[in-house]
């Protein structure tokens, strides 16, 4: 599959790629805490004011209207530059700010979206509890309406970037004995309100490695006015944002693989095999997991393409898990043979996000945005048609 491009766009491509050489930072990015959070704020401020922001967003929410194609076209060129990932903007840029287009009020739209493009806001996400990841609908975090408040009680787990974050995405229970889908409410939660406690998590990549938290609400007060959707309704709106999680949110980190495929091929082209005299290129073995890696890159960005055809017309629903699911697992053997080409050199873990950390990390793959068996679900229930497999007791 080509992605046939017009001369305005190939246009665009070279704008694209003209400010991007002249404005990516070169520093390294910062992989914890306040110092992380500023590196991703200030990168997004820059390309706000140089007009890159929100580039398919709509234009009256201070997007630049264009085309899921020009996004594309942005993020191959921001591959190609080298240019940092996404970091603690993801929710907000990928599924948060997505969602309330989709779903939000004006209000909301008019106080949230600018913040987001602008970068002076993190947004998290608040959807996995310690009883409910995989089976989402089983969350029991409760909270009641108070006048004209949701007083919320509960806790949250797995929350990326909640340390750093200003806003939620929070799935509550506002309905205990509806049907577990049907009780469920999407409330935009301020992370400063009182009754907020966040307790990192250390994660194996290294020592100072906090990516998530678990949060704990006590008698959290939130304002009604948050709600997106109606009280209730979550769940439709649970959807929306998953869509966009599982279909459109991870296309840049898709596309930026093509470009780590070509960064390994150098790699094994300079290191030198056990024969102490052939590069590992010229081993069969890597060359030939190089190939098929780089096949499985094309057929992903082929697959991204249709993806984004299809989120052209709205949000990508549930045929978002193929891409999730390919991506998942071809990026994990990628990883893995990053550290077969850099052998012993593998165990340095460096201080800035490099081969060995990125490696670890790839690990959260398959299980973060719903794990492989569950995208494995989606596909064959809701893609293929398939019948639903028995309910586990
Ligand atoms: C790096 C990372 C970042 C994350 N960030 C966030 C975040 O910001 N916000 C947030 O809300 N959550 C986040 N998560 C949580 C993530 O969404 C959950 O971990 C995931 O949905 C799986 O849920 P669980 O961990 O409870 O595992 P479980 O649901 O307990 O699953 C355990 C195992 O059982 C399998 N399994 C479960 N149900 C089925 C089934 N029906 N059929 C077949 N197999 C099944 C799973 O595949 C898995 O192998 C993050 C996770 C990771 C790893």
């Amino acid at each position: 599959m080509m992605l046939q491009t017009t001369p305005e766009e190939e246009s665009f491509r070279a704008e694209v790629r003209e400010w991007l050489q002249a404005n990516v930072p070169r520093d390294p990015r910062p992989t914890d805490g306040k110092a992380m959070r500023e590196y991703d704020l200030a990168w997004q401020r820059t390309q706000f004011e140089g007009g890159w922001a929100g580039i398919s967003w709509p234009k009256e929410v201070g997007g630049r209207g264009l085309s899921l194609v020009e996004q594309i076209i942005w993020f191959e060129e921001y591959a190609r530059a080298g240019a940092p990932r996404v970091g603690v903007c993801f929710v907000g840029l990928n599924h948060g700010g997505p969602t309330l287009i989709a779903k939000g009020t004006e209000e909301q739209k008019a106080f949230h979206l600018p913040k987001i493009l602008k970068g002076e806001v993190v947004w998290c996400q608040g959807f996995s509890e310690p009883g409910a990841g995989s089976d989402l609908a089983s969350l029991r975090t409760s909270a009641v309406i108070d006048g004209d408040h949701l007083v919320v009680n509960g806790s949250k787990i797995w929350t990326s970037y909640a340390q750093v974050a200003d806003y939620q995405e929070l799935l509550v229970r506002t309905d205990p004995n509806a049907p577990k889908h049907k009780g469920i409410t999407w409330v935009i939660c301020p992370m400063d309100t009182p009754g907020i406690e966040k307790r990192p998590i250390l994660t194996m990549v290294g020592p100072d490695d906090f990516h998530f938290c678990q949060v704990f609400y006590n008698d959290v007060r939130i304002p009604l006015s948050n709600v997106v959707g109606a009280v209730n309704d979550g769940w439709n709106m649970a959807n929306a944002t998953l869509g966009f999680e599982r279909g459109t949110a991870f296309m840049a980190e898709q596309i930026h693989y093509s470009s780590i495929i070509e960064e390994l091929i150098e790699l094994a082209a300079e290191t030198v095999g056990p024969d102490g005299e052939s590069t590992l290129l010229q081993d069969g073995e890597i060359a030939s997991r190089l190939a098929t890696a780089r096949a499985e890159m094309a057929a992903m960005r082929a697959m991204t393409y249709a993806t984004v055809s299809r989120a052209a017309r709205g949000n990508p629903g549930p045929e978002g898990s193929l891409t999730r699911l390919f991506f998942a697992e071809a990026a994990q053997r990628i990883r893995k043979l990053s550290m077969d080409i850099l052998g012993p050199q593998g165990l340095v873990l460096g201080a800035d996000e490099g081969w060995t950390r990125s490696y670890m990390r790839s690990f959260a793959q398959t299980i973060a945005a719903g794990s492989s068996d569950v995208q494995r679900n989606i596909i064959g229930e809701r893609v293929l048609g398939l019948p639903r497999g028995p309910k586990a007791s």
